[in-house]
Formats: C-alpha cells, structure tokens, sequence
C-alpha cells in the first residue's frame, strides 16, 4: 500500500443512515469537514427537503453525490401492489435525478410464502417497467444482492449470480450491480462473481461494514470494518482487480453506534476506512 492509501479518505462515502442521528445538512457539513470524499444519500433523509437544494448543498461543500438509496421492493401478492411499487420507484429515479446522484440502490424485495422464483420474476419485470425513465434521466440501477437470511420478506436475489441472472436477462447499460461485503463476503463463489460482474461493466458500487459475531440484531448490529469477520481488504482487491474504481460506501445500521456520539463514530469511520478497507 502507498503511504497516500493511508492518510487517503478522497474514496470514502458515508451513508446518511449510518450517522443515522443527524440530518442531511448535518451530514454534509459533517462529512465534508473530515475530508470524506462521497456521499450516499436515504431517501428518508429527503422528506420535507429542496431536493434539488440538498444536491447542491452537497456540491459546493466538495462531496460527490454517489447514490440514493434506495429504490425496489418490486414484488407484492397483488397487481395493484407491484403497480405501486414501480409507481415509488419511478419516483426515486426522479429524486435521485433532481439530487445529482447517479444512481438508484434497489432493495429488490421478496414476499413472505410467495416463491422466490415468482419474486424473482417481478423484480425482473419492475426494473423492465422503470427503464425507459431511467434512460429519461440518465441514472443507472443498482441491484444490491441481500444476504439469504432476508430472503424471507427483503430480497429475493440474495447472491451475485443471482443478481447477474436479472441483469443478463435486461441486458441494459444502466442496470448493474452493488455489491455489499455483508452480504456477499460468504459466497464461495465470490470472486467469479465480482470478475464476470466487472467484465460485463456492471459493477456500479461497493459497500463496507462488518459481520459482528455473534450478531445482536440481523439488521441493526452491523460492525465498523475491522470490528467483524469479513476480509473487507481482500473483497475490495478483487472489486478492484474487477476494475472498479468507484467509492467505498460505509453502510452501518448500529443501535451500538448509533447510540455514541456522532463526531466520535465519523473519526472511528475513518479510522476503519484507513485501517481495514
Ligand atoms: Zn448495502
């Protein structure tokens, strides 16, 4: 690693969710204070907001609108639900074009007893439905694999084949991929995965954080990189080796963090990001 790796946070993004605490514009000021590079924006986090306004806040305090999290959520037991769903992801795609990001982070969904195949069969049809709006506005779609333990009722594309069937299947320059080392880092076949991914140019983003053991709260008890089991290190070489040269997005849900105090957590976040990504 180059001395310049060390002190380098220019390729750091930060979550709004994971300084869950403040808003926004706190985020912003925040972030761009400690240097930090990026920044991936909840939608949560817009309510109420110039959206237009947060974008350019973000802008001119020299951090890269990276992403808006987060669209999908396709399937449903009824028509009028999936009709619904694309109606609120055609919405995202216009949020994150009114912000300046990028792209749209789909948590694709899945329907408790409903088969997988089946959700798998309207996700693939709900991104085909938002497509032409996502040409319109030039914003790619990420398709975030989630790992089986949501299989249940959070997404029924729980591997990076899986996510690479649907992107095969629309065989479209703005759907691809983000992969999040929490949900992935198990897979025995990985770095296949990552290296087909890269080669067909849809490896859109790259999220850390870390798997804590044993694991408080499957959603909320998420470690800071280097707090868990993951080889956060050799994931990033193999998105890296894939070609990637994009952002690595801190995500963390934590209770634990979340509870501390917010300007400790962003100098641990950096800290982890130098230390053990
Ligand atoms: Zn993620």
């Amino acid at each position: 690693m180059s001395a310049a790796a060390l002190t380098d946070t220019s390729k750091l993004c930060v979550h709004t969710i994971t300084t869950k605490p403040w808003s926004v514009e706190e985020a912003i000021d925040k972030y761009a204070e400690a240097g930090i590079g990026g920044i991936t924006v909840w939608r949560q986090w817009l309510e109420g907001r110039d959206i237009g306004a947060v974008g350019e806040k973000a802008r001119a305090s020299g951090l890269e609108m990276v992403s808006l999290c987060r669209g999908g959520f396709f399937p449903a037991a009824t028509q009028a639900g999936r009709d619904e769903a694309i109606e609120d992801n055609r919405l995202a795609i216009r949020e994150a074009a009114e912000l300046g990001a990028p792209m749209v982070v789909l948590v694709c969904g899945a329907v408790p007893g409903q088969a997988l195949e089946e959700s798998r069969k309207q996700i693939a049809d709900g991104i085909a439905a938002v497509l032409p709006l996502a040409e319109e506005h030039d914003v790619r779609l990420a398709i975030e694999p989630l790992h089986p333990v949501y299989a249940d009722d959070r997404s029924a594309i729980n591997t990076m084949a899986s996510a690479n069937a649907v992107c095969d299947q629309l065989d479209h320059p703005l759907v691809g991929i983000a992969a999040d080392v929490y949900h992935i880092w198990w897979d025995p076949d990985l770095e296949e995965q990552i290296r087909i991914t890269g080669e067909k140019g849809r490896l859109f983003g790259f999220h850390v954080c870390d798997w804590m053991t044993p694991t408080a709260d499957l959603l909320n008890d998420r470690g800071l990189m280097g707090e868990g089991c993951i080889d956060i290190r050799g994931i990033r070489a193999m998105v890296e080796a894939a070609g990637f040269s994009g952002f690595n997005e801190v995500e963390v849900f934590s209770d634990r963090w979340w509870a501390e105090d917010q300007d400790h957590f962003l100098t641990e976040i950096k800290k982890a990001y130098l230390a053990h990504t």
